[in-house]
């Protein structure tokens, strides 16, 4: 079927229970990218029109108050524990809520447990779940692409915070939210919403500290406004720094990395090499040490019946992302070496030649190899004269036990100094001899292998039965 180019591709997200993504072309990325119109970059000439004024008064504004509000202030330490208490409570609703549960489905929560996540993470006031889970399935899905609604290839400061500022260049890409438009828990909180900030982002901290120790404009003020701004930028680390920061140790396709650093601010959401993996996983990190508050709030909240089918990726396939990007760093180790002369890149010597060579230079026939050893002779640690005795000759059985067993770091340094072939002097069935041991084991590409998968005469008749 054909496409007209003129007519963009509209997706529509608005039938609740229809997937946002079930017409969508073979060729959405690239047509989309292609097709669609993005607004003009954002310069000092439009800022005025294209700044996002709710969220930069939002985002602006509560650090200053909060600043304000604490200077005035005094901070009483039933408060402060309560500010972290409370900082807990609300990021947690982004992280275990938000995050793990709804927008990548990682577990089942049972109803007082999404009630309480969907109040937390509104006190957090970073948007209702339906919004939040769209865009951030958005950035699993187009990664580092200009539908990535954070996409962190356009810079720290944009991925953290910039991309709410302004007026999203682009309509994020399609994802489907339509199992959260039929969860009753997410349309109540979506329909709440502004009742739902206000209560959980500062009438519930005031009035706790205030009913409790007396200390309403503490609680505002601290447990309040500032927490808020630490929930805010805490989670928004998790779109910038972790992308931004540390390592790749189960893929380095895209900008996600594992820092623990990353995880102490974020409430554990630092090992984001591994949740790009495997985004269906309730977990972050995988080690019992590594800090993940979240995943170890969700085990709790099943051990106490709260949440159940606790998914988790499995361990074979995890453990051959981290293996690929060991054999990606071996192979970097390998290929800084220098490697013995391949025998196909070697000439082919006759034996009467070898004798005539032999005779002007010292070469030495070791399993069907001729090496040169004139800068080894003095260096030779059972002395001179073994070698001078087998110049021009075969000295294979020598060299492998013969006179003595030499190390597999001398056959090693032994294959480096081979300058020939002899002529059908290549000794059958005798691989050890030939391959020096630091070879047997090579990363190789796989096409650099011969397999059956890269042989244009790989056998099939066609009528196997899948296994
Ligand atoms: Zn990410
Ligand atoms: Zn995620």
């Amino acid at each position: 079927m054909a496409t007209s180019d003129k007519k963009p591709v509209v997706v529509v997200d608005a039938k609740d229970d229809t997937p946002a993504d079930i017409n969508i072309p073979d060729n959405y990325v690239q047509h989309t990218l292609k097709t669609q119109k993005a607004l003009p970059p954002f310069q000092w000439s439009n800022w005025r029109s294209e700044l996002s004024w709710l969220s930069v008064t939002i985002l602006g504004v509560t650090p200053v108050i909060g600043l304000i509000g604490a200077y005035f202030t005094k901070l009483r330490w039933e408060t402060l524990l309560f500010s972290i208490f409370y900082y807990f409570f609300t990021g947690l609703g982004i992280t275990a809520g938000y995050h793990r549960l709804w927008a990548h489905r990682s577990y089942n929560a049972s109803l007082p447990l999404q009630y309480l996540l969907a109040f937390a993470g509104a006190g957090a006031v970073e948007g209702s779940i339906k919004w939040w889970s769209r865009g951030h399935r958005a950035h699993h899905r187009y990664t580092d692409t200009d539908l990535d609604p954070y996409n962190a290839h356009k810079g720290f400061f944009y991925s953290h915070i910039g991309w709410m500022l302004v007026k999203p260049r682009r309509r994020p890409g399609v994802a489907d939210v339509s199992d959260l438009s039929k969860n009753p828990v997410v349309r109540w909180q979506h329909k709440y919403y502004l009742q739902l900030i206000l209560l959980a982002g500062f009438i519930v901290p005031t009035i706790i500290p205030w009913l409790l120790w007396g200390d309403a404009r503490g609680g505002y003020v601290y447990a309040g406004v500032l927490r808020l701004c630490f929930v805010h930028h805490s989670t928004f680390c998790v779109n910038s720094l972790a992308h931004w920061l540390g390592e790749t140790p189960f893929d380095d396709k895209h900008t996600p990395k594992d820092h623990f650093a990353t995880a102490l601010v974020t409430i554990g959401e630092g090992y984001h090499n591994f949740h790009h993996q495997f985004p269906m996983d309730y977990r972050n990190a995988i080690k019992w040490y590594q800090y993940d508050p979240t995943k170890w709030f969700i085990w709790a909240c099943q051990q106490i019946g709260l949440a159940s089918h606790l998914k988790v990726f499995p361990e074979n396939e995890v453990r051959k992302g981290q293996l690929t990007m060991e054999l990606k760093k071996l192979k970097e180790t390998q290929e800084r070496l220098a490697w013995p002369t391949n025998s196909d890149d070697l000439p082919v010597i006759s034996w009467d030649s070898f004798q005539e060579q032999a005779a002007k230079r010292p070469l030495i026939l070791i399993s069907g190899f001729i090496h040169d050893v004139s800068n080894f002779i003095d260096e030779h640690p059972g002395g001179p004269h073994l070698l001078i005795k087998m110049i021009g000759k075969d000295a294979t059985t020598a060299f492998f036990g013969g006179v003595y067993d030499h190390s597999n770091a001398a056959h090693n340094l032994l294959a480096m100094k081979r300058v020939g072939v002899l002529h059908g002097g290549m000794p059958q069935g005798v691989d050890d001899k030939v391959v020096p041991p630091s070879q047997r084991l090579k990363i190789a590409r796989y096409t650099e292998l011969s397999s059956p998968y890269n042989s244009s005469t790989a056998y099939s008749d066609g009528e196997g039965i899948l296994g």
